[in-house]
């Protein structure tokens, strides 16, 4: 099928929702470049919400009676559809988002690698297991396993708008839940693509991954839907919003929120590799990457080669929507205005601007800024657009205390040879994340778990932890063989509770 047909086909499956919830209202995403109508979405309200959860939860309680088998077999037949139509998803994805082709394949191709590693590693870490039961309970088996929590609401941003969701829903659903997905205002045809492409490949089990569509109300009304875990990725405003909607209920949830991220420029970096790396990591999807590289600190050893590196790397970077472009317009229009107020506010206070600081319809100019003050805002809040702040600090140390004066932790970045010295200052990084000599590498391995700390959030997705994330421990003891004298019983002898006593006494009571 075209992609032209295809989007007919999501925007039809979209409106049949509308007809089943009878909700009119409608809301148009369009192309962040052109202006052009990519698709007509409905705006679903609490009721078409309730409605999709409940719907969600018989589909929760057969995907759960699949097992892992079933379900790995029909995770892998959504991730081999996914695959098969990749450049028709990418398309899309350059249409709605905005970013070049190429950096969409690169996102697809990590969320088929993250559900590929959940679905075939979920018996492995959720699966039960039999435990040490411990002196205490010694005439006891003891079994622990994680069991899907029910029905998971994911609400996703737009900047990465396949990757980023992909992230709690592989995980989630690996776990054995299913999926109500509410996608950005600014991308719900990609969102719309995913579960129409989740119904064609596992008809089965249609309904383990459905999504609505709308505003901040819709996302608001999946908090309060009978959700049995939230999974949010935006920004921590509307995360603090999220928190407060779903407390009402008890709901627990994951917030994946924005980043301050910042890169190490150690004295014995390889000066160019890390130019290059921290270009790429502030300018990428016109820097609109929760774990972007937005500020540098090189020590003073290398910082005029490595400020002449980045300069150099620059010069040959243009933003626009043409195949050659480097990375595409805002996706969101009034993000270019917080980009301008950081670069106003930079300049007020002594910054000095040495490339870009230009914006033009939506597309920034890639921007260099040096001897901007800790205090201003493009070193202190995230800016979200493809600019770059560069320090000079006295040494790793100092580059490390500035790096951790943030109220961000989400990921960041070290440049040295040194593998002792650059793994010292990555454990200390303040912060969910650290690539060492690279950027953003850790969101590519399937097996690492991905989040922050601070303002950036709490709880994982991705690996081991991420699939924990989506369950419940459930822990369970058997009584093997009966003791001739039970403790928790009103019929233990007096003298029982002397005897252990002194049992502890004698185990535990030497350590001083
Ligand atoms: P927002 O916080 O504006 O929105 C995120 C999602 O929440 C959207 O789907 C939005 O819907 C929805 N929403 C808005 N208001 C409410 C509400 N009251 N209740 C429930 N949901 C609501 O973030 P952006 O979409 O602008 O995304 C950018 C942010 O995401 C950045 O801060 C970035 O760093 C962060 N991010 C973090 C990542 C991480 O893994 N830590 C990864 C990627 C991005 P709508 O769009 O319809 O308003």
């Amino acid at each position: 099928m075209s992609l032209a047909e295809e989007m007919d086909t999501v925007t039809a499956a979209s409106a049949g929702t509308v007809d089943r919830h009878a909700t009119t209202e409608t809301f148009e995403s369009t192309d962040p470049a052109s202006g052009a109508v990519v698709g007509v979405f409905p705006v679903h309200d609490a009721a078409a919400v309730r409605e999709t959860v409940e719907r969600a939860r018989p589909a929760a309680s057969r995907w759960g009676l699949l097992g892992y088998d079933g379900r790995k077999q029909r995770l892998a037949a959504y991730r081999g559809y996914l695959a098969r139509r990749m450049h028709e998803l990418a398309d899309l994805v350059h249409r709605e988002n905005g970013k070049p082709h190429a950096d969409a394949i690169l996102e697809i191709t990590l969320a088929i690698d993250h559900l590929a590693w959940a679905a075939n590693h979920a018996r492995k870490v959720l699966g039960p297991r039999k435990v040490h039961a411990g002196m205490l309970a010694a005439n006891h088996a003891a079994y622990l396993e994680y069991q899907p929590m029910g029905v998971v609401g994911v609400i996703g941003p737009w900047n990465y708008p396949v990757f980023t969701p992909m992230g709690s829903i592989a995980y989630a659903l690996s776990a054995g839940n299913a999926v109500v997905f509410k996608p950005s205002e600014h991308t719900p045809a990609i969102g719309a693509w995913l579960a129409a492409a989740w119904r064609a490949a596992v008809p089965d089990a249609a309904d383990a991954f459905q999504v609505v569509t709308g505003f901040g109300d819709t996302g608001s009304a999946l908090c309060r839907a009978g959700v049995d875990k939230l999974a949010f990725t935006g920004s921590a405003p509307t995360g603090r919003k999220v928190m407060a909607a779903c407390a009402e209920n008890l709901v627990p949830v994951l917030m994946e929120l924005g980043g301050k991220d910042a890169m190490i420029v150690d004295d014995d970096a390889d000066v160019a590799a890390a130019a290059d790396a921290a270009v790429w990591g502030a300018m990428s999807n016109a820097g609109q990457t929760c774990i972007g590289i937005e500020r540098v600190y090189a020590t003073e050893k290398v910082y005029d080669a490595f400020v002449a590196e980045v300069q150099k790397k620059v010069e040959g970077l243009r933003p626009g929507s043409d195949d050659e472009a480097a990375y595409g317009p805002m996706t969101m229009a009034s993000q270019a205005d917080v980009v301008q107020r950081h670069l106003d506010d930079a300049a007020a206070k002594g910054g000095r601007t040495l490339a870009g600081g230009t914006i033009e319809n939506g597309f920034i100019a890639p921007t260099v800024l040096v001897d901007v003050p800790e205090t201003s805002d493009a070193v202190r809040e995230e800016t979200f657009g493809p600019t770059l702040t560069i320090a000079k600090v006295r040494d790793a140390e100092q580059a490390l205390e500035l790096t951790n004066d943030s109220a961000h932790g989400l990921g960041g970045s070290v440049y040295s040879k040194s593998k002792d010295r650059a793994m010292d200052l990555a454990r200390r990084m303040r912060s969910g994340m650290t690539s060492i000599n690279s950027v953003l590498t850790f969101a590519s391995v399937p097996s690492l778990p991905f989040g922050g700390v601070g303002n950036s959030g709490f709880g994982r997705i991705h690996g081991e932890d991420g699939l924990k994330e989506f369950t419940r421990a459930k822990a369970i003891t058997r009584q093997r063989v009966p003791l001739p004298v039970n403790l928790m019983s009103f019929g233990r002898p007096a003298q029982a509770a002397d005897a252990l006593a002194r049992v502890m006494g004698l185990v535990h009571g030497r350590h001083r």
